[in-house]
């Protein structure tokens, strides 16, 4: 019959393919496996089929990476977010540190427009930017958990114009994940500005932050200046601030970073990195500063995880910095979608260093 034979035709067709792509895929995957245990830089040749073929991932090559324009030594936005307001008219002037929920989400269409792909500040710190080919990561960081960041209506749904509302609509294409980091206080006067408002959700907000993937980091315990605090005060919020959101947050979670309220450092700076208040012992991994430009990447000798610069957004300044980029591609980080090996140019610009030495991965320099 000769619908039979068309199945036929069909079942060898399918079984045929799917033993080639099998067999392509042993044969490209290979290289990279072992490619990926070495510590040195590392040209990786293949002669396997073309990756639209197969839908199997190659192993980076030089001339993959040049294709892509692949550049992890490039700079990665680090956005600061403070109050986020509801909707207004579109020509009103922001007071400082806040924006509009209607501004907020023009800034994540532009954003995504544009190839930027959201990580944590803890992603970027481990060097762990697991994003598409030819994607820029950017960091959403939000200081001072204010209600119009993440409120929680009256039916138990998420105000979709609050920042996090906003996040998730950007996230329903499946093109932005729920990836941001946020800075909590936990003791100040105004209790909008306490762990999101809304005091018995705080818990539920900081769980489902963490469920997301998101990150929560510490801000200190009530918006300390650093700078001007005795060593003693310093221990104690760095210690009870961590101790406090971890568990809030439950489940093992562990904090990484702290946003230096005011962007002030202590002037002994290793009381970030570890300390110990009545038996808690704390270990800071990445602390960020309030100015400085776009960020180094993690991988290049420029990089500060105890300095990691941030730009706050106002007014133009996102566009400005989205224009900056467009102007000097050179410097931006464009990734290789391969978070296993790091891909950059041979010869990087001043502004951004030169690659780490010890990235534990294979490079790839074209
Ligand atoms: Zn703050």
């Amino acid at each position: 019959m000769r619908y039979d034979k068309v199945f036929r035709f069909l079942l060898f067709t399918f079984v045929a393919g799917s033993i080639v792509g099998l067999l392509a895929g042993l044969l490209v995957t290979g290289p990279r496996a072992r490619a990926a245990t070495g510590t040195e830089a590392v040209s990786v040749t293949t002669s396997g089929p073309a990756e639209s073929d197969l839908g199997a991932k190659e192993p980076m090559t030089p001339e993959r990476a040049k294709a892509m324009g692949a550049n992890e030594a490039g700079q990665v936005l680090v956005l600061m977010y403070h109050l986020i307001t509801k909707p207004e008219d579109p020509t009103a002037l922001e007071p400082d540190y806040s924006r509009s929920a209607l501004h907020f989400q023009e800034d994540i269409a532009l954003l995504k427009a544009e190839g930027y792909y959201p990580i944590t500040v803890k992603d970027l710190v481990t060097g762990s930017i697991d994003i598409p080919a030819g994607k820029s990561p950017v960091i959403l960081t939000f200081d001072d958990s204010s209600q119009g960041q993440y409120r929680i209506l009256d039916d138990g749904t998420v105000d979709p114009q609050s920042a996090v509302g906003i996040l998730l609509a950007a996230g329903e294409d499946g093109n932005w994940p729920m990836r941001a980091s946020f800075f909590p206080l936990l003791d100040v006067d105004l209790a909008d500005r306490v762990l999101f408002g809304q005091p018995e959700k705080q818990k539920e907000k900081l769980q489902q932050l963490v469920e997301w993937g998101c990150e929560v980091g510490s801000h200190s315990y009530t918006h300390l200046n650093l700078k001007t605090s005795s060593r003693e005060v310093i221990i104690k919020e760095l210690a009870l601030s961590m101790k406090k959101i971890q568990e809030m947050a439950g489940n093992g979670y562990e904090v990484f970073t702290l946003a230096v309220p005011f962007g002030e450092y202590p002037e002994d700076e290793s009381l970030l990195a570890a300390g110990e208040y009545e038996g808690f012992t704390y270990a800071y991994h990445a602390a960020l500063a309030v100015t400085g430009g776009p960020s180094d990447s993690p991988f290049s000798t420029k990089f500060d995880p105890m300095h990691v610069k941030r730009m706050e957004v106002h007014g133009d300044s996102l566009k400005q910095a989205i224009n900056a980029a467009k102007k000097s591609p050179e410097l931006r980080y464009i990734s290789d979608g391969d978070p296993t090996v790091i891909s950059a140019p041979a010869d990087l610009p001043e502004e951004l260093g030169s690659l780490l030495s010890n990235l534990g991965r294979p490079v790839i320099t074209y």
